[in-house]
């Protein structure tokens, strides 16, 4: 029993083999993942939720990228606020700054996640971060937000020093296969150094496959390989590591809570 906590089965990358991915990640442990939404306009932002209804196991999210934030508009936080109603939607996200690619102008970025915190706190729903290259910014959003505000940094990529920080204002730390590469020593020792109850993995499959399949489109299954990692980093028994990450994973997303 693993759990992917964040992953976008709808890429195009899985259109011809989506069915066997999921099977293979059924038939490797991971037994629960979450598939994160996309989108920005109404009408196109049900990526995740379309993936998630009727599959056991499957949850979603509903949320507009850094990358797409200019097209964000009132339209789409009212169709986030509809499509978050389904008791599959258990977060915003991903949302956040991404000043590596500055595919959206920064001013975009800020406003657009910054109206997406509020809709997660009236929803009562926690956020799922995404923080490229943009550490000061987004932790000024998140104390901004207050406490009330609960959320996971996924694909953690910080120091052991901001993942001090994330945690001190209450946040999780997803780790995806960048644990396993052999310059990533900074997250590795932020995965050593992290709260054992604010941790949790991830694959962010298609991308980011972890060694040994480092080049590879990655895929939900290959979890198991950043939990080996994590135990590796933690002195845990495969076991431990998914025990510990499920119990996170329940605790902050509290809709996967029967
Ligand atoms: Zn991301
Ligand atoms: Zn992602």
């Amino acid at each position: 029993m693993l759990i992917d906590s964040h992953c976008h089965p709808d890429s195009d990358d899985f259109d011809a083999d989506r069915e066997q991915v999921l099977a293979r990640a059924r038939e490797a442990g991971v037994t629960e993942l979450v598939a994160i939404g996309g989108g920005a306009e109404p009408g196109t932002l049900d990526v995740g939720l379309r993936l998630a209804e009727g599959r056991p196991g499957v949850w979603c999210t509903v949320g507009i990228h850094p990358h797409e934030a200019q097209r964000a508009s009132a339209a789409s936080y009212e169709e986030m606020r509809r499509l978050a109603a389904h008791p599959k939607v258990i977060a915003v996200g991903e949302i956040g700054l991404d000043y590596y690619y500055d595919h959206s102008p920064r001013e975009a970025q800020r406003e657009t996640f910054r109206r997406q915190i509020e809709l997660a706190m009236e929803l009562e729903l926690p956020i799922s971060i995404h923080c490229r290259d943009a550490w000061e910014d987004c932790m000024a959003e998140l104390r901004h937000a207050g406490p009330r505000l609960r959320g996971v940094f996924h694909c953690f990529t910080g120091t052991p020093a901001q993942a001090e920080a994330a945690v001190g204002i209450g946040f999780y730390l997803s780790f995806s296969g960048m644990l396993t590469f052999p310059k990533a020593e900074a997250i590795r020792a932020a995965a050593q150094a992290a709260p054992a109850e604010r941790i949790l993995v991830e694959t962010d499959s298609p991308y980011l496959a972890p060694v040994p399949y480092r080049g590879k489109r990655n895929e939900p299954a290959w979890v198991v390989a950043v939990a080996a990692k994590m135990g590796e980093l933690r002195g845990w028994e495969a076991q431990e590591v998914a025990e510990r990450t499920s119990a996170n994973f329940r605790a902050l997303f509290r809709r996967t809570v029967a």
